[in-house]
């Protein structure tokens, strides 16, 4: 069955002090081995961080990248130059760079495409605003935002992604999706890679993301097709990102 998946995006947040801090918290806990745990930091810090995890089995990736293998992009990084570097992963399509920097859905497709031929695993974050889901158009909205992507990767390249629906209503609000609300898309989404994928689709992971915190992990990884989380205030804080880690870990025990 699909291994839970917890991970901590940082966002624009933290420093070399509170790496170290935070990296030494991990190595001094016991961990979950049942449970993959992986970090984006802000780019700067991607390298640190790679050589401060290492043989601790926990995995980084970039909180973004280019859809070009390079070129004259002042400012971009491409998703080879984050492979080279040993970071393995990639999110794309976060709703703070599709809202905030303009990603279409066709773009954020080709950024997966970059991504998986550098050998990266992207992420792919899906999801609605306050106003589509009051206009009763989520699941429309999450479901253009795959096929999206179907289209440009088709069903074999579809296979090796990890998706992230993330309700941008939930997003660093405070304000979960219930259990059910959550679920619900999840079990939409899961159909649709059923349906586009056939056998394939059984080892997509589909995470959740929006104000996850330890308090509310458990009832959320409870539902049978949230396969991890994708969090991002409560993953500034290693013992609460922990606390998220052991509650996928006791979803694992119950599968
Ligand atoms: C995110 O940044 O993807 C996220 C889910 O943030 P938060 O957990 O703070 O809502």
């Amino acid at each position: 069955m699909r291994k839970p998946l917890v991970a901590g995006n940082w966002k624009m947040h933290g420093s070399r002090a509170f790496i170290e801090t935070y990296v030494a918290a991990l190595r001094d806990a016991s961990r979950a081995v049942t449970v993959d745990l992986l970090l984006f930091p802000p780019l700067c810090y991607l390298q640190e961080l790679v050589g401060r995890v290492a043989g601790l089995g926990i995995e980084v990736g970039a909180q973004n990248v280019h859809w070009q293998e390079s070129g004259a992009f002042t400012g971009e990084v491409a998703p080879g130059m984050v492979r080279e570097i040993g970071a393995g992963w990639t999110l794309a399509g976060h709703s703070e760079r599709r809202a905030g920097c303009g990603e279409t859905d066709q773009l954020v497709a080709e950024k997966c495409a970059a991504a998986l031929d550098a050998g990266l695993h992207p992420i792919v974050c899906l999801g609605e605003n306050l106003a589509e889901r009051d206009a009763g158009s989520a699941e429309a909205v999450v479901l253009r935002q795959f096929d999206a992507v179907l289209a440009r990767l088709g069903p074999v390249g579809m296979a090796q992604l990890c998706i992230a629906y993330e309700p941008v209503w939930a997003i660093g609000t405070g304000r979960t999706a219930t259990p059910e609300q959550a679920q619900a898309m999840h079990g939409i989404l899961r159909e649709r890679l059923a349906r586009t994928l056939g056998a394939d689709a059984a080892s997509v992971r589909i995470l959740y993301g929006g104000s996850v915190t330890p308090e509310n992990a458990a009832e959320l990884f409870a539902q049978k097709d949230i396969d991890g989380a994708l969090v991002g205030g409560a993953s500034l804080a290693a013992d609460r990102l922990l606390k998220i880690v052991a509650a996928a870990a006791g979803r694992a025990v119950l599968r």
